[in-house]
């Protein structure tokens, strides 16, 4: 290794060494790193600066992706050293980082790690869910490990975990970083933890009645279907020890009808964290005690010490203007070996600077993030996501838990359309539903389309992830 690339990273490190306070216990109950978690928006920025300076060097020095793209765009390191400069960087999108990947597997040309510094450090392998393409693989060093568990517990600590906890964490321990990022938060906040993986729905409720757990980890479509288990097995998820429903893997907060059935399901709160994997597991986005109580609805926080957070515009990529939705974009500040400058991360959301009730003027997200662009369904030219028929669909009392869309296209004309089915028990062509439900979804995305009721039951169960659009159109 160079002497500057040694150099640039040892200053890195220690630039975040500089700003991780209270790096092992809740400094009090109300914020556990009091001078980040309360800082003022000047003193935000100010710490974001002082990282970009430190940063920037690094990358150039010691990623040959972000090198090459450095020279390519014709800047230097040092043209990119404040928050205001960042727009000089064309966003990084997931296509640009799947090339990298594949034209230099496995791992890709965009860390910052030598093959030597690998070799004599821990790791630990990381993908995302491919769910909208090849999974791309990613590595964590122990240092990263490190200042995921610290940003978790802080995250944590705001969403009201306490000492006193039980956490069951329902998830399969696979390559995601979320389940293993919230564990590490965990040990270091010193809550207990049940590992709920490798058991079926009937196994997790009897932990549930046994242990008593008070949080659940989970994705929000299994804490539905563990809930609907444990009433087959006569018992009442709301009568239980659990106070809070964790959700990761799907949006959940910011959908009202399924926040609700969950939260009155369970007789619980329901919390979120928001992320990605290339910006690493930590909770870029997190829940409060504020949100949902008073009229800016629910939101989620980002935690701008360790992350800058921008919106763009889905079509120019350029900055949205103050208040305007956009696609999110992360500046990921508390990495070796994963920092992202201005990585194109795109959910929609709106972002809010105003000071939070709860004492943090870290900025939110309005609505937190119900859409990933990927995810937007374009029907004859209205666009909608999924997440908004989930809305229109739980919204009307009776139906199942389980709905599904299938677009296709019309064999008669060839035009493009959607069928959502869903359960009830008055099914069949001649159902009251089919005006209902057709009504609520055209109030919600101002589209007719066709419905089918049918038995309860009928659909087939989700038990981690959803699964609810079957595209089946001859041009897509
Ligand atoms: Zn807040």
């Amino acid at each position: 290794m160079s002497d500057r690339a040694e150099n640039t990273r040892t200053e890195w490190l220690t630039t975040l060494a500089k700003f991780k306070d209270d790096p092992d216990q809740a400094a009090n109950s109300a914020m556990w790193s009091p001078r980040l978690d309360g800082a003022s928006r000047d003193e935000l920025t100010a710490i974001q600066n002082e990282k970009l300076a430190v940063v920037t060097p690094f990358l150039y020095e010691n990623s040959l992706f972000y090198r090459q793209r450095f020279d390519r765009l014709g800047l230097a390191p040092t043209d990119i050293s404040s928050v205001e400069d960042l727009v000089k960087w064309p966003v990084v999108d997931k296509s640009e980082m799947t090339l990298d990947g594949e034209s230099h597997p496995p791992f890709g040309h965009y860390t910052t790690m030598s093959d030597e510094i690998w070799r004599s450090r821990g790791w630990m392998l990381f993908s995302t869910s491919g769910t909208t393409g090849t999974p791309r693989i990613f590595r964590y060093s122990q240092i990263d490990r490190d200042y995921w568990a610290w940003a978790n517990a802080r995250a944590m600590h705001a969403m009201d975990f306490v000492a006193s906890d039980t956490v069951f964490m329902m998830t399969g321990y696979g390559t995601h970083v979320w389940a293993w990022g919230v564990q590490m938060g965990l040990a270091k906040m010193g809550i207990g933890l049940i590992p709920g993986g490798g058991m079926d729905g009937a196994m997790r409720a009897g932990i549930v009645a046994r242990f008593q757990p008070t949080v659940l980890c989970c994705t929000p479509s299994y804490a539905l279907y563990l809930g609907r288990v444990m009433q087959d097995m006569g018992l009442d998820p709301a009568a239980t020890s659990v106070r809070l429903l964790f959700c990761g893997g799907e949006p959940a907060m910011a959908i009202g009808p399924t926040r609700k059935k969950l939260e009155d399901l369970w007789g619980a709160r329901l919390v979120e964290f928001y992320g990605c994997t290339e910006a690493a597991p930590q909770a870029g986005g997190y829940a409060c005690a504020a949100t949902g109580q008073d009229k800016d609805g629910y939101f989620l926080h980002l935690m701008e010490d360790i992350q800058i957070w921008e919106t763009v515009d889905p079509e120019n990529l350029q900055p949205t203007a103050p208040g305007q939705r956009g696609l999110s974009v992360c500046t990921n500040l508390v990495s070796e070996s994963s920092p992202q400058l201005r990585f194109l991360v795109g959910d929609f959301t709106t972002l809010n600077q105003d000071a939070c009730a709860c004492g943090r003027n870290h900025v939110r997200a309005m609505g937190c993030f119900a859409g990933r662009a990927d995810d937007l369904i374009n029907l004859r030219g209205v666009k909608f996501f999924p997440t908004q028929i989930e809305k229109a669909v739980r919204a009307i009392p009776g139906l199942g838990d389980e709905f599904q869309m299938i677009l296709s296209s019309r064999k008669a004309d060839g035009m493009d359309v959607m069928k959502v089915v869903v359960e009830h028990p008055e099914h069949g062509p001649g159902s009251k539903l089919v005006e209902q439900v057709g009504d609520a979804i055209r109030a919600e995305i101002e589209l007719r389309v066709d419905i089918e009721v049918v038995a309860p039951d009928s659909l087939p169960k989700t038990e981690f992830k959803a699964k609810r659009v079957t595209d089946q159109r001859a041009k897509h």
